[in-house]
């Protein structure tokens, strides 16, 4: 058998008749800007998340950046956040000249340590940027508290978070704003790049759909110095169809992650983590062993692909030297990054290939 980690075209071939159409009406109306799948996806997607505005946007590397700029970050302030995420979540912050400040993640979430996260607020904080890991929910209770008693602004990363939730709410829909994206691998992938910011505040909508369109209110008339990053509308239209299964989607990774847990149970590695307050989308299944490496190579001779997420902390990459952290400064997040691997996870998977991985990996840990 030949396990892909993630694949695209199953699902694809499920949806062909549908996607084919959305495309061919977008081809013969010609408004492959802002034309009216845009709108609709928007609307959908700000329903989904349980928030009043949506505003597609480029990428969720550009969800974030228009999300900081909108609150006004910039030199001088700093930005909390983790060193256990993609870099996406911090070139934002760079780009507007603030000050990514790194804090440690819990062992058993993996998901920012709210206990750490006090102890670096300081004058210079704007904001906290929590990221939804794996489509693990963060603990948003408690991280909206400090933020209101600290007066700071929250934007999520909630880029791997499609559909996750924290006590019935959905990621995304906590901070002021929340930042998603649809690069092809995520729980909702488009064909090509997209990404959406999501928001309650009227005004903060505003601002955002200015930044995403050159500050533009009246065509020609610029109001300020603005991006052109938009969601496509292929893309929408391809992403609105999707959107009608991404429930249906996350409920099936959530049935593969439970039969995961079964075959798995009794093996020395550590499962992730479910608290009962969080709803899991299961973007990954990340799993923990000591013998990572040799592992990844047994699961490869068997046909089985798997990836690290992520094997490099944040910390300790080179384009993030300047920052000043060392080896050392965040030990729960640079243990992880040498113990952590992602199982093959889509809804497409099927429970025969689980079962096909779980007894590679049994066979590895008796061998
Ligand atoms: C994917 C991702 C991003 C960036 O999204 P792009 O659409 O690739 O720009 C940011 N943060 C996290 C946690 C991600 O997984």
């Amino acid at each position: 058998m030949i396990i892909p980690w993630f694949n695209l075209n199953r699902q694809h071939i499920i949806l062909e008749k549908e996607l084919e159409k959305a495309v061919k009406a977008v081809f013969k109306h010609c408004n492959f800007r802002m034309g009216e799948e845009v709108k609709k996806f928007e609307e959908a997607f700000a329903r989904y998340c349980g928030t009043k505005y949506c505003i597609g946007v480029g990428s969720g590397y550009d969800a974030i950046l228009l999300s900081l700029e909108a609150l006004g970050v910039g030199p001088g302030d700093e930005v909390i956040t983790v060193p256990n995420t993609f870099i996406s979540t911090v070139t934002p912050i760079l780009r507007l000249g603030a000050k990514p400040v790194f804090v440690d993640i819990n062992h058993k979430t993996h998901q920012i340590d709210v206990e750490e996260l006090q102890k670096v607020i300081t004058q210079k904080t704007k904001v906290i940027l929590p990221v939804h890991l794996y489509g693990i929910p963060c603990q948003m209770d408690e991280i909206m508290q400090i933020a209101k008693k600290y007066s700071l602004y929250v934007v999520e990363d909630a880029c791997q978070a499609h559909g996750s939730a924290f006590k019935g709410k959905k990621c995304g829909s906590f901070g002021s704003l929340g930042a998603f994206s649809f690069y092809p691998a995520k729980n909702i992938g488009a064909p090509g790049e997209g990404g959406a910011v999501v928001t309650n505040s009227k005004q903060l909508y505003q601002k955002v759909w200015l930044l995403h369109n050159m500050g533009e209110r009246q065509r020609y008339k610029h109001e300020f110095v603005g991006y052109n990053s938009h969601l496509d509308t292929t893309i929408a239209a391809v992403l609105l169809i999707k959107l009608k299964y991404l429930e249906g989607w996350n409920e099936k990774r959530r049935k593969l992650a439970k039969l995961y847990k079964n075959l798995l149970l009794d093996l020395p590695i550590i499962l992730p983590s479910e608290d009962k307050n969080g709803k899991l989308n299961f973007y990954v299944y990340v799993i923990r062993t000591n013998k990572r490496e040799k592992l990844m190579q047994f699961l490869k001779n068997n046909g089985v692909s798997s990836t690290i997420h992520y094997p490099i902390p944040l910390h300790l990459q080179k384009a993030l030297k300047k920052l000043g952290y060392k080896k050392g400064d965040f030990p729960v997040t640079e243990k992880l990054s040498k113990e952590i691997l992602s199982l093959p996870m889509f809804p497409e998977l099927t429970e025969k290939e689980v079962r096909y991985v779980c007894t590679v990996i049994k066979k590895f840990f008796e061998g």
